[in-house]
């Protein structure tokens, strides 16, 4: 699957606002949005007024880049959400969040997303016992998920494990540390998903 493979630093300068891809990193000192949090380039130091559809274009980036989206997937996430019951915005948000590296990431089982990717592209977890090494696939309410028994990531994501604070953990995940597994308690509501979008502006862009 491509993936956008350019300085990811960059991505978080441009959306200003940090977009963890970098793992431990983003959380020191080394962090570049927290030593230039204005955008890349020349012009990153002026304020232009940006317009209706600059704002929800950049609204798009932000949600797309964090999820380490390229368009035509990101359009397919908004194509079925707005296929979906319920509110558009939040059906995408929804559809993001229970994918499995996202979910990898969000258990605490990896520094980043980029890095919760290629764990579960190298096969390193299961679900409900059985391996599964597409990030993409969605989990359902009930879904229980853990590190595959044979691999060799248990350090990595033990020390992952060690840095996630049990109140970073959302709520809708049960996650057990020390076997190293999870379920879906259920699935997220908007105000279960953290994530400073307003989702809405996505609507609008692709409402047009
Ligand atoms: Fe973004 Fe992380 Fe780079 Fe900081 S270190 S700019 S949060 S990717």
């Amino acid at each position: 699957m491509a993936r956008y493979t350019g300085p990811v630093c960059k991505l978080c300068r441009r959306e200003g606002m940090k977009l963890f891809l970098k793992g431990s990193r983003c959380v020191g000192e080394k962090c570049a949005f927290e030593r230039r949090s204005y955008p890349p380039g020349e012009r990153g130091r002026g304020r232009i007024k940006a317009s209706e559809y600059s704002k929800q274009l950049r609204e798009k980036q932000k949600i797309k880049r964090t999820y380490g989206l390229l368009e035509k997937q990101f359009r397919g996430y908004y194509k079925k959400a707005a296929k979906q019951k319920g509110i558009t915005g939040e059906n995408l948000l929804r559809l993001l969040e229970i994918r499995f590296d996202d979910i990898i990431y969000r258990a605490g089982f990896a520094f980043s997303r980029p890095e919760a990717r290629q764990l579960v592209r190298h096969g390193h977890f299961t679900i409900n016992g059985r391996k599964v090494n597409i990030p993409s696939y969605r989990l359902k309410e009930g879904d229980v998920f853990g590190l595959a028994p044979k691999g060799n990531a248990k350090a990595r994501v033990q020390e992952s494990l060690s840095y996630t604070a049990k109140g970073e953990v959302p709520e809708w995940l049960d996650v057990d540390p020390k076997t190293m597994t999870g379920k879906v308690r259920e699935l997220p509501d908007r105000e279960q998903i953290s994530m400073p979008f307003d989702e809405q502006l996505v609507v609008e862009l692709y409402s047009k």
